[in-house]
């Protein structure tokens, strides 16, 4: 099966039950057990069953196949948001003493908990860009895992994910890759070397901006060795879920961020068109950059699929050469910049991404407010930066708003 005839046919849909063709909406908390015994088994996982809705649940299942299948992974794991998933992707396998090697230029809200996890004693260290080469020196003894996004936000650089997964297993550690941006449509990191896919759902899976969830995609091919990460011992007799058994039977549990079951539902109803929202998007997102690139007073228009970006020749691996849906460009001060982002008529100013509507944001005062210069630059969020999310519109319309915004703001 390719990729969209999945989406519809895929196995997970053996999940929905008496016919179903959406996975119905098991909105309960907790399971009715036949006898003590069976309450028992299923509590020991001695026998399939779901016993309360923080632990498993039908809908939210239906949709880990779902994305696990997707993604060519051996099984997923639901989170109530991105951050839920980042977060509990990389304390899977953390203690206090280790470090994480992190590419450049990621989520605003990712760094952030690089920021947290140091009270912890987990520390970050950034490499300057994206590349292997700038991350090999920082690999030591302490190094448990490299993380990068395939397609950053809002940096926009395309990770070398074969690259680093090469530089990570000679190194004898995992490469844990945010697939949010780049959507399973377009990449699939697990594929390509990464041992673990991270989804803000949120976005492009969900589609319509109707619900926050994230999910966790295990590879299954990374040999984890007990002795390194303490954590996974009692878990490495089945090697290749030792990372998904670990975190669905400890840690992700005890933290407690299950995904509600009606969020799941949205998930998996708007997955049904995930293939034909994001060929739009990014052919939309293609046509608006170029049209952006023309206008006067517009600086730095940043896109993965326009020849003169730096990232244009690794989109190459991306289906059909696609480069995503997400563009940035400079209007010259932040005045100018507001102004246009005040005069479009139907670009929405949001702070998400990934929904069917265009969406503008200023990041330097949103998403990136509480971070330091230093660190918005490292980013590559300047004072004079636009993000936009190309929806489905007809592109024709899209192009106008822009062009009255920007000359409007010229007035
Ligand atoms: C939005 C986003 C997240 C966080 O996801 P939430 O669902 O908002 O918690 C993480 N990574 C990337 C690349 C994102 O765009």
């Amino acid at each position: 099966m390719k990729f969209n005839t999945k989406v519809l046919h895929g196995s997970y849909r053996a999940e929905f039950h008496a016919g179903s063709t959406l996975a119905p909406v098991a909105q309960v908390s907790a399971f009715e057990q036949s006898s003590a015994e069976q309450m028992e088994k299923v509590f020991s996982n001695q026998a399939p069953g779901f016993a309360y809705s923080r632990l498993q649940n039908p809908t939210v299942l239906a949709f880990e196949r779902q994305i696990a299948e997707l993604e060519e992974g051996v099984a997923a794991v639901a989170c109530a948001s991105g951050m839920a998933a980042v977060s509990m992707a990389l304390l899977n396998i953390l203690q206090a003493g280790d470090e994480i090697i992190a590419t450049s230029r990621l989520y605003g809200g990712t760094l952030s908990l690089f920021h947290d996890l140091e009270k912890f004693g987990i520390k970050t260290r950034f490499a300057s860009r994206g590349e292997p080469e700038s991350c090999k020196p920082l690999i030591t003894e302490k190094t448990k895992l490299v993380f990068t996004e395939v397609i950053s936000n809002p940096g926009l650089d395309v990770a070398d994910v074969e690259g680093l997964a090469e530089l990570a297993h000679a190194n004898g550690i995992p490469l844990i890759v945010d697939n949010t941006t780049a959507t399973p449509v377009l990449f699939h990191p697990l594929r390509h070397g990464a041992d673990v896919a991270i989804h803000s759902s949120s976005k492009y899976i969900n589609g319509h901006g109707s619900a926050i969830s994230g999910v966790i995609v295990d590879g299954g091919n990374f040999l984890w060795d007990g002795e390194r990460w303490p954590a996974l011992k009692d878990f490495c007799g089945i090697p290749k879920l030792a990372y998904l058994s670990r975190l669905r039977n400890d840690i992700w549990q005890h933290f407690g961020p299950c995904l509600a079951p009606q969020n799941a539902f949205l998930n998996i109803l708007g997955l049904e068109t995930i293939g034909l929202r994001v060929e739009r998007e990014c052919s939309n997102a293609l046509a608006l950059a170029n049209a952006l690139s023309q206008l006067r007073g517009i600086h730095a228009v940043n896109y993965p699929g326009l020849e003169t970006s730096g990232s244009y020749s690794r989109t190459r691996l991306f289906t059909g050469g696609k480069a995503g849906a997400i563009l940035t460009f400079r209007a010259g001060s932040k005045e100018r910049a507001f102004q246009i982002v005040n005069h479009l008529k139907y670009a929405s100013i949001v702070s998400n991404i990934g929904d069917v509507r265009t969406l503008v944001v200023h990041p330097a005062s949103s998403l990136f407010i509480h971070s330091g210069k230093e660190e918005r630059e490292r980013a590559g969020v300047y004072d004079d930066l636009i993000r936009v999310s190309v929806g489905i519109e007809d592109i024709e319309d899209l192009i106008q708003d822009f062009t009255e915004a920007i000359e409007k703001a010229d007035q």
